[in-house]
């Protein structure tokens, strides 16, 4: 079963750049956060990655504790790009981070120099790779120094094991030291991963979106359908093949309260409107402004992320609809 890639997976894709870095991203990136691990099912998992490439998304986002076990997304992928993507390579984003916890002891969490070290060789290994692209401190950390993490992670840049630094869940006050302190250890620092979606304006209240603008640094999205929440598929009930019936772990039942509900349902109504389904109109959402390099979408089949890629094409938004979303999602 020898995968040869699309010759047309060019043509759709909008490609970002990252901040004001030389890199890159695709408009929509695959994450392997949940659906890639241990107990998830393996060709599934190619379907997806392959369906990705082929339409254009370039860029695999991993941390070294997805799963469940830690560390078992981080196998898959590397099954799968050995087996599947080792000629395209240069084609591809792969990124990981370290920052929770993912080993026993005092050395496994957190942003120690001696966690993060030891963590990068670990994700490589499991990877099957020699390099990754982008290695994210995965969250701030209150008692080590920042100097520490960010020289962990220019140290690790430098001695080629990834090729630009990100950060993940800072907020600006990190946000702006640590892009400082890597601005004088001469290390790319270009992304700051946060959570971003229509029922979660944190980083436009928090200052960061605007901090990353203003300092030249990228941003993507993570959970920007807030897991599944922001699709049609709970408006008549829990389907038995979602995240919320599957997976207790994160998105829970009592998520969906009568009041979400309604949000869900009026935003339906609305993306029929602009002839998009809700899961593309929320995600072209967050790529109306320029901050936003990329939306990091989840899937669990390969079918979601052919719906989910047409976004790029209708991005743009009328005052109008801009405004009906914001009351609609305060309400
Ligand atoms: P999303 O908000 O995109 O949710 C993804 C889930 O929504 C899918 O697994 C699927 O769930 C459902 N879905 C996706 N597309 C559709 C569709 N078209 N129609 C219906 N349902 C759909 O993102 P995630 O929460 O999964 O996060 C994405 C990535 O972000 C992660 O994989 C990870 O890489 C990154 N992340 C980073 C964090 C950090 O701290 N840096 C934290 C969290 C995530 P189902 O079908 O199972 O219901």
């Amino acid at each position: 079963d020898l995968y040869l890639a699309s010759d047309k997976r060019y043509e759709k894709m909008v490609y970002n750049r990252v901040g004001k870095s030389g890199l890159k991203f695709p408009a929509v990136s695959l994450g392997f956060w949940h659906n890639f691990g241990s107990k998830d099912n393996y060709d599934n998992m190619k379907a997806m990655c392959r369906k990705a490439f082929d339409l254009g998304i370039t860029q695999f986002d991993l941390a070294n504790n997805y799963g469940p076990v830690y560390g078992s997304a981080e196998e898959n992928a590397g099954r799968i790009l050995s087996e599947d993507f080792r000629p395209y390579r240069d084609e591809l984003i792969v990124t990981s981070k370290a920052g929770y916890d993912m080993w026993p002891g005092p050395y496994g969490d957190w942003g120690s120099k001696k966690y993060l070290t030891a963590s990068i060789d670990q994700s490589l290994k499991r990877l099957q790779l020699d390099y990754m692209d982008i290695f994210y401190h995965h969250r701030m950390d209150p008692e080590t120094p920042l100097e520490e993490t960010m020289e962990a992670l220019a140290s690790i840049v430098h001695s080629g094991k990834a090729l630009y630094a990100g950060i993940s869940n800072y907020n600006e006050e990190y946000t702006r030291k640590a892009s400082a302190i890597m601005k004088e250890l001469h290390c790319p620092l270009i992304v700051n991963q946060r959570r971003y979606s229509i029922f979660d304006r944190t980083i436009e209240e928090d200052g960061v979106k605007n901090c990353c603008k203003e300092i030249g640094m990228g941003i993507i999205a993570f959970s920007p359908l807030a897991q599944g929440l922001l699709t049609d598929k709970y408006l008549h009930g829990i389907p038995e093949d979602s995240r919320i019936a599957r997976d207790h772990r994160f998105l829970k039942a009592s998520a969906l309260t009568p009041e979400r509900l309604h949000q869900i349902n009026e935003l339906n109504k609305l993306a029929a409107e602009r002839g998009q389904t809700l899961a593309q109109m929320a995600l072209s959402w967050i790529l109306k402004d320029d901050e936003v390099a990329s939306v990091l979408i989840g899937a669990s089949r390969p079918e979601q992320i052919e719906e989910n890629i047409s976004i790029v094409e209708h991005l743009d938004f009328t005052e109008e609809e801009l405004k009906k979303i914001d009351e609609i999602s305060r309400e």
